[in-house]
């Protein structure tokens, strides 16, 4: 059986992280418990302020758990997997519909660099649910007649494709949604102070056990740096925000003697190669930024710019070479009133 590649966090949670379930930290108003657990092939930390000192780890469990049995494409029974081998279409859960809505709309704000349906690549360079092939200039050709978002619709109910071969592959996103999906359990049982974290995603709001500001770091994007926090560069304050981070610096591969990443442009089929190191981008819910984190990959620093300055919705942080190989930080003017070196 396929098994996943466990890949670390970008960002760094500043709290104690804890690999058991512990408790507790208390204020005036309840205490802090912190959750922690493996999911998606990495692990989740949940710190939240309790008043009623209930203990959600089971009911995380099982939500993360069904959230699998809709959208994770490693295991054959799921939803999604469902839709990848068939051709008839599936009758999407909330899951689906929620994670395909907000991919077509990243999909069509960013020109198609962001798109679920760059599965069959991802597959074929190694980087998805299936064995890697020997890839040349035919294989992605002809793999490329199954990509392009317009080739999956909703119709009558059914999330559907134009024809066999089309496939999702929601790992760009699902990490954040997962996020969004607890972070919204938490709030519906009346809890307001709160970080989420998967897979170094995160999502915040309220205050720390310490009645200060949630922060994280965003790490510096260091080849082969697999312990996240190590080489932090900014701190960012965050509550009723998330961000996530997308980078080529953890996941990729060299193949005589060239690099191949883990972000495909869905325009050309191949891994990207420019200058953008990492894209850390602060959006309300993680899903959107998850996806855009992921977008800015393919689109490089120059786009992504672009893109940022008409989008009021979105901050990020681009850490990237320049011209001259020169390592550089842009901050966008909102991130830059959030970091707290
Ligand atoms: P992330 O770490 O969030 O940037 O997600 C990277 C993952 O997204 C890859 O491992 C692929 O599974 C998938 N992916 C790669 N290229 C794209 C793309 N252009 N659009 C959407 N998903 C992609
Ligand atoms: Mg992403």
């Amino acid at each position: 059986m396929k098994t996943r590649t466990i890949h670390p966090p970008a960002l760094s949670v500043l709290l104690p992280v804890l690999a058991v379930l512990s408790c507790c930290n208390g204020t005036r108003e309840g205490y802090y418990i912190s959750l922690a657990g493996p999911t998606q092939g990495t692990s989740f930390h949940i710190s939240y302020l309790s008043a009623d000192s209930i203990v959600y780890q089971e009911a995380v469990e099982s939500l993360l758990h069904e959230f699998d049995t809709s959208l994770s494409t490693y295991l054959p029974s799921s939803l999604i997997s469902r839709f990848n081998r068939g051709s008839g279409g599936v009758k999407p859960d909330s899951f689906l519909l929620s994670v395909y809505g907000a991919s077509r709309d990243i999909w069509e704000e960013t020109g198609g660099a962001f798109d679920i349906t760059v599965a069959p690549v991802v597959n074929a360079w190694g980087f998805g649910f299936t064995d890697p092939v020997e890839t040349d200039s035919a294989l992605i050709d002809s793999l490329l007649r199954y990509v392009g978002m317009e080739k999956v619709r909703l119709e009558n109910g059914r999330l559907v494709k134009d024809t066999g071969g089309v496939m999702l592959d929601v790992n760009a996103i699902a990490q954040g949604y997962a996020v969004d999906v607890v972070s919204e359990f938490l709030e519906s049982k009346g809890i307001r102070n709160y970080l989420v974290e998967i897979g170094g995603e995160v999502r915040a709001l309220g205050r720390n056990s310490r009645g200060e500001e949630w922060r994280v770091g965003i790490d510096k994007p260091i080849e082969g740096l697999q312990v996240p926090g190590l080489q932090m560069e900014a701190v960012v304050a965050l509550s009723g925000a998330s961000l996530a981070t997308s980078g080529n610096y953890r996941r990729y591969y060299e193949k005589n003697g060239v690099k191949y990443a883990h972000t495909i442009d869905p325009a050309t089929g191949y891994p990207v190669q420019h200058n953008l190191l990492s894209a850390s981008v602060l959006a309300q819910d993680c899903m959107t930024a998850d996806g855009y984190a992921t977008a800015f990959m393919v689109l490089g620093f120059e786009k992504s710019r672009e893109l940022l300055a008409s989008h009021d919705d979105l901050e990020a942080c681009l850490i990237y070479n320049d011209d001259q190989g020169r390592y550089k930080v842009y901050c966008t003017k909102g991130m830059k009133k959030l970091i707290r070196n």
